[in-house]
C-alpha cells in the first residue's frame, strides 16, 4: 500500500540540487546542467567526464523529472555500463535506470520490440564468435571445403568486410528471401567466398541468429524503413548520451544520428588521445568535426584531472606528446605528489614477474586491498609469468579478460602431447589423438574403448594392437603411433623445449592453428616454449621431461587462494575507462609493447595512445617494469620505445640504466621504423578504385591488405588478381572511371 509523504516541494528540490551537483567542479556543473541541444565535451584522461556524464543523468532524474527510461546513456563496454548503473543507482535512488548500455546491447532492445518489422522473432540469438565458428564447421563439412580454402578467422573477417563496408544490403537476403530460397542461393554458389558467405547467411536465418554487425545493420533497417517505429524510439529517448565518443564507429554514428533526430538533445565525451579502436573502424573524426556536422554545437573543456597523481601525469603527457597527430593539450594535476613512477629491467621475464609480486606484496602490507592494484598487459600471453609468481606466493589474483594462461585450451593440449610422450595415458592419448583430425572420429575411439576394457589396456595398446585393421585404414593413426614412440624413444636425450617445439610440429597442432589463423592461441604456444626454456636455464640440472611436467603440475593443479578480494589482471583494452589506485605496467619491451605487429607510422601512434590510456588509468602509483636477455627465438629483447619516450627525470630507476641497453634498443628502434609499410590512407587510392600499373596496365583494387603487405589488383587484361607489394603502392596510379 503507498503512502503519501508531503514533501515541501521548493526544499526537496534545493535538498537535490545540492546533491546532484555536489562534488563538481564549474564545467562540469555546466556540462550536467546544459541539458539541451548538442553538446560536446572533449577532455583529457581522469578529468571527470565519465562524472559528468553520470551526474547529467542524475541531474534530469532528479531535478528535471525526466524518466530514466527516456534517457540513453551509451557506454563501451557492458563492464562500464554495469558500473554505470550502480553509481547512476545510487544518485537517484531508482532502480529503473533505463538504457545504460553499449550500442550492441541498446540494439537488442530495439530488436526485442521491433524485430517483427523485419518477420524475426523476438527470441532471436546473438552470436558470438564460438556460434560462428560451429556453422562454419557445418558449411565447410556440406560443402566438401577445408582450411586450405579458407581459415576461419579469415571467414569471419570476410563477413565483417562484406556485411560492414562492400555488401551493406546483404541483409536483405535474411528479411526478405524465404529460408528455402536463401538455401538454393547457398547451394548454387560457385566460389570459397560467396558458399561461405551464403551458407553462413543461411545458418544464421536457420537459427533465427544475429551478429554483431546484424545487430546494427538491421536496427538501421528497420529505422530506415518504418518511420513509425524510427519515430518511437526518437520520441521516447529525451536525452542521449555517449561515453568514449572517441571510438565510435560509422555505422554506431548513423544509428546516433538516427536516434537524436527528434529531440536534438544529443551530449557527447570523449579524448582524442584515447583513441585505441581504429583497427576496428574507429573514426575519432567524427568527435573532432562534431561542431561542423551538428547545429549549435556547445564545447565544454576540462582541463583538470582528478585521478592521477602529478608525477603519474607529466609522465603520461611526455609520452602522448610524441605522437605527431595530435591536438596540444595539457592537464592541471588536482591531487597532491605522490611517488614517481618506477621503472624495473629484470634480467628474465621471470625476475620480472618476482619483482612485480614483491612490491605487490609491500604495496598490501602497507595496508591496500588486493583490489586496489592492477597489472595491466599489452597481450593475453604476458601473464604466464605473473600468474606462475602469483601462485607460488599464493598471491590471489582475478584475470578479468580471458582464462588463466595453465587452463587455456592450447596450453592444455601442449601438455597433453608432452604427457602423452611420457606417460600414454588415456586422458592425453583422448586429448591428443584426434587434434589436429586424423579420422579417428567417435566410432573408432569406441571400438577402442571396448577392447581396451576387453584387454585390460590403455587405449594407445589398444591402437598399436589393432593399427593395421581396415577399421584404421585411411586415418592418421600409424603416422600418430610412430611420432609417439620417436619421441618417447628419445626423450631422456632431448631438451624439454626442443620436445615441445617438435611436437608442436610434427603433430601439426601448431599448423592447424595457423591455418584457422589463431593467432593469440600461436602466442600462447610461444609463451610455453619460453617458459619451457626459461625454467631449463634456471633450473640447472634435471632437465629432463618427466622433471618437466612434475613443476607444471604444481600450475596446473593449484588454485589461486579462494579470497574475494583480489589482484586485478588485464589487458589495456578492457582497462578503458577504468581507474586503480596501484598500477603495473608489465612487458615494456620491443615487440610486445609497442606490439611487433604494428606496421605504420599511424599503427605506432595508436599504440603510443594505449600505452597513455593504460598510464592514465593509475592514481597513486604506477610501475613499468620490463625484461633483458634473449626471447626463446634467440633474439635479444630490447627495452620499449614508450620507456625512451618519457623524459627520464620523471621516472624512478630501481637502478640506473645501462647506457649501452638504451643505445641498443635506440638503434634498433630506428631499424624497425624505416621497415614501416605506407600509410594505407595515404596511397592515394582505397579498396573498389581504378588504379594504372606501368606494365599491367588498368585494373581495380579489389583488396588492400596490411598483413598480407600487398594490394591486390584484378588487372583488366588478366584472369586472376595479381598481389602488388604495398612497398611497391606508388607503381599504381588512381585513375578516374570513365
Ligand atoms: P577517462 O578519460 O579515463 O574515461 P574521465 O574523464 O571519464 O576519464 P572520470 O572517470 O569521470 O574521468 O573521473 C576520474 C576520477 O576523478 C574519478 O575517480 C572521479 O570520481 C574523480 N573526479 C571527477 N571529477 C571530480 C571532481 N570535480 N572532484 C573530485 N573528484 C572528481
Ligand atoms: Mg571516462
Amino acid at each position: 500500500m503507498g503512502v503519501y509523504l508531503h514533501i515541501p516541494v521548493s526544499g526537496y528540490n534545493v535538498h537535490m540540487l545540492k546533491d546532484t551537483l555536489e562534488g563538481l567542479n564549474d564545467d562540469q556543473i555546466n556540462a550536467v546542467t546544459s541539458t539541451e541541444g548538442y553538446v560536446r565535451v572533449i577532455a583529457g584522461a581522469g578529468s571527470g567526464k565519465t562524472r559528468a556524464l553520470t551526474h547529467r543523468f542524475a541531474y534530469l532524474v532528479n531535478e528535471l523529472g525526466i524518466r530514466p527510461g527516456n534517457i540513453l546513456c551509451v557506454t563501451f563496454t557492458n563492464k562500464a555500463a554495469a558500473e554505470m548503473k550502480s553509481r547512476i543507482h545510487e544518485l537517484t535512488d531508482d532502480n529503473d535506470t533505463g538504457y545504460i548500455c553499449t550500442f550492441h546491447s541498446f540494439c537488442v532492445t530495439v530488436l526485442q520490440e521491433d524485430s517483427h518489422a523485419v518477420s524475426y522473432p523476438k527470441s532471436f540469438m546473438v552470436l558470438d564468435n564460438s556460434d560462428i565458428d560451429d556453422m562454419l564447421s557445418i558449411i565447410y563439412e556440406e560443402r566438401g571445403l577445408t582450411l586450405r580454402d579458407m581459415t576461419y578467422a579469415h571467414a569471419r573477417d570476410m563477413f565483417e568486410i562484406r556485411k560492414g563496408v562492400t555488401e551493406q544490403n546483404y541483409y536483405m537476403n535474411l528479411i526478405q528471401m524465404s529460408l528455402d530460397d536463401l538455401h538454393q542461393k547457398y547451394m548454387e554458389a560457385e566460389n570459397v567466398n560467396d558458399i561461405l558467405f551464403y551458407g553462413y547467411l543461411y545458418q544464421e536465418k536457420k537459427c533465427f541468429g544475429l551478429d554483431y554487425n546484424d545487430l546494427i545493420f538491421l536496427t538501421l533497417y528497420i529505422f530506415r524503413k518504418n518511420p513509425e517505429i524510427r519515430l518511437k524510439w526518437q520520441k521516447r529517448l529525451e536525452y542521449i548520451m555517449i561515453d568514449e565518443f572517441q571510438d565510435i564507429d560509422e555505422p554506431q554514428y548513423e544509428l546516433m544520428e538516427n536516434l537524436c533526430g527528434y529531440h536534438n538533445n544529443l551530449f557527447i565525451v570523449g579524448d582524442p588521445d584515447q583513441t585505441i579502436y581504429t583497427w576496428r573502424g574507429a573514426q575519432p573524426g567524427f568527435l573532432i568535426d562534431f561542431d561542423r556536422k551538428f547545429p549549435h554545437v556547445k564545447t565544454i573543456m576540462m582541463m583538470k584531472n582528478y585521478r592521477s597523481s602529478p608525477q603519474i601525469l607529466s609522465a603520461a603527457n611526455s609520452l602522448i606528446d610524441c605522437n605527431h597527430d595530435r591536438i596540444q593539450k595539457e592537464l592541471i594535476p588536482m591531487l597532491s605528489a605522490e611517488r614517481k613512477p618506477v621503472f624495473y629491467s629484470g634480467k628474465s621475464s621471470k625476475k620480472e614477474a618476482e619483482w612485480i609480486a614483491r612490491e605487490i606484496e609491500r604495496i598490501i602490507e602497507d595496508g591496500t586491498m588486493p583490489g586496489d592494484i592492477a597489472v595491466l598487459y599489452r597481450a593475453h600471453y604476458l601473464t604466464r609469468p605473473i600468474e606462475e609468481v602469483f601462485l607460488h606466493e599464493k598471491l590471489p589474483y582475478r584475470i578479468y579478460s580471458g582464462i588463466q594462461f595453465y587452463e587455456r585450451k592450447e596450453i592444455k593440449d601442449a601438455a597433453a602431447y608432452l604427457r602423452m610422450i611420457a606417460y600414454k595415458d588415456d586422458l592425453s592419448f583422448m586429448r591428443t589423438v584426434n587434434t589436429p583430425k586424423r579420422n579417428i572420429g567417435q566410432r573408432r575411439m569406441r571400438f577402442l574403448k571396448e577392447y581396451a576394457e576387453k584387454q585390460k589396456c590403455t587405449l594407445y595398446e589398444a591402437m598399436q594392437a589393432n593399427v593395421h585393421t581396415e577399421l584404421f585404414n585411411g586415418t592418421g593413426a600409424e603416422k600418430y603411433i610412430a611420432m609417439i614412440e620417436g619421441f618417447a624413444s628419445h626423450m631422456n636425450e632431448r631438451p624439454v623445449s626442443e620436445i615441445l617445439s617438435a611436437v608442436l610440429d610434427v603433430s601439426g597442432y601448431e599448423k592447424m592453428l595457423r591455418t584457422e589463423g589463431n593467432q593469440e592461441r600461436l602466442d600462447d604456444l610461444a609463451e610455453l616454449k619460453q617458459a619451457v626454456y626459461e625454467w631449463e636455464t634456471s633450473v640447472g640440472e634435471e632437465t629432463d621431461l618427466l622433471s618437466y611436467l612434475k613443476h607444471m603440475t604444481f600450475f596446473t593443479s593449484l588454485d589461486t587462494p579462494d579470497a574475494k578480494d583480489r589482484v586485478k589482471l588485464m589487458t589495456i583494452h578492457s582497462a578503458k575507462g577504468l581507474e586503480f589506485p596501484y598500477v603495473f605496467l608489465c612487458g615494456m619491451n620491443e615487440g610486445i609493447f609497442p606490439s611487433g605487429k604494428v606496421k605504420t607510422e599511424p599503427g605506432m601512434e595508436e599504440e603510443r595512445r594505449l600505452c597513455f590510456v593504460a598510464m592514465t588509468r593509475a592514481e597513486k602509483e604506477l610501475y613499468f617494469s620490463n625484461a633483458e636477455g634473449r626471447n626463446a627465438s634467440d633474439t635479444s629483447r630490447h627495452l620499449s620505445r614508450f620507456l625512451l619516450d618519457i623524459d627520464s627525470s620523471l621516472l624512478e630507476f630501481t637502478e640506473p640504466l645501462k647506457e649501452e641497453r638504451v643505445k641498443k634498443a635506440k638503434e634498433y628502434i630506428i631499424q624497425l621504423n624505416s621497415r614501416f609499410l605506407p600509410d594505407p590512407d595515404k596511397l592515394g587510392f582505397q579498396e573498389g578504385d581504378r588504379v594504372r600499373h606501368r606494365v599491367f596496365g588498368p585494373g581495380t583494387v579489389k583488396k588492400i591488405d596490411m598483413d598480407e603487405e600487398a594490394v591486390f589488383v584484378k588487372f583488366d587484361t588478366m584472369n586472376t588478381p595479381r598481389a602488388i607489394s604495398i612497398r611497391a603502392a606508388g607503381k599504381l596510379e588512381k585513375i578516374e572511371r570513365s
